[in-house]
């Protein structure tokens, strides 16, 4: 090992290395390499010319990769349009509080103009046949329905009838059979003016008959 002196920064180093440590260059007189000559010059300069090759065409392909690959224009244009639907949000968050009613609320206020609407006014007596001849009389306390059912050929006990009432009319109803537990059928339909029709299911036989019937 010997000193040699730096060509660019000039300060002496061992002729082991192969980069001066204080500057980073190319040490072009080191003794590990043959004596100088042009030739072992142009080497390193060769070397040192891949090398520079390489890097660029590094650079290169980074550069390209960054324009091609769809995920990173992919996330920055993402992120913007996140961005955008935040704002959105944001400001319908503002104009809900504004009218006093929160975005999120939004099913909880259909329910209420749903029961705020006015529901029709369907108590009474509506006679008609369901099969045989059929008499139900209504109670109607808001949407809850309640009354009786009786079927007047068979001369038998008026059944106990409930259920309930939607503000477009659409009914639902349960027949309790005679031991006053057991349902015995169930009543769906829909009420409008003084008509009544729908279906009757049967539970007991799971037979379904179509029926109408008049205030
Ligand atoms: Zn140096």
């Amino acid at each position: 090992m010997s000193l040699i002196k730096c060509s660019v920064c000039g300060k002496m180093v061992s002729d082991e290395n192969e980069v001066c440590p204080e500057c980073r260059a190319w040490l072009l007189g080191r003794k590990t390499t043959a004596p100088l000559s042009d030739g072992n010059i142009h080497k390193d300069e060769k070397i040192g010319t891949f090398k520079l090759i390489g890097l660029f065409a590094a650079l290169i392909l980074v550069v390209v990769f960054s324009q091609f690959l769809p995920t990173r224009n992919a996330t920055d244009e993402d992120g913007q349009t996140t961005e955008a639907e935040e704002e959105v949000v944001l400001e319908e968050e503002d104009r809900a509080e504004e009218t006093g009613n929160p975005a999120v609320g939004n099913e909880e206020q259909t329910a209420e103009e749903e029961a705020q609407s006015p529901l029709p006014d369907v108590a009474g007596t509506y006679k008609g046949s369901i099969r045989t001849p059929t008499v139900i009389r209504l109670k109607q306390d808001g949407t809850r329905l309640s009354g009786t059912i009786r079927y007047t050929k068979f001369d038998s006990p008026a059944l106990d009838i409930s259920g309930s009432i939607k503000p477009d009319g659409s009914f639902s109803l349960t027949e309790i059979g005679e031991d006053h537990r057991t349902p015995s059928g169930k009543l769906n339909g829909q009420i409008q003016g003084n008509t009544m029709t729908g279906t009757f299911l049967n539970t007991s036989t799971n037979k379904t008959t179509e029926f109408t019937l008049n205030k």
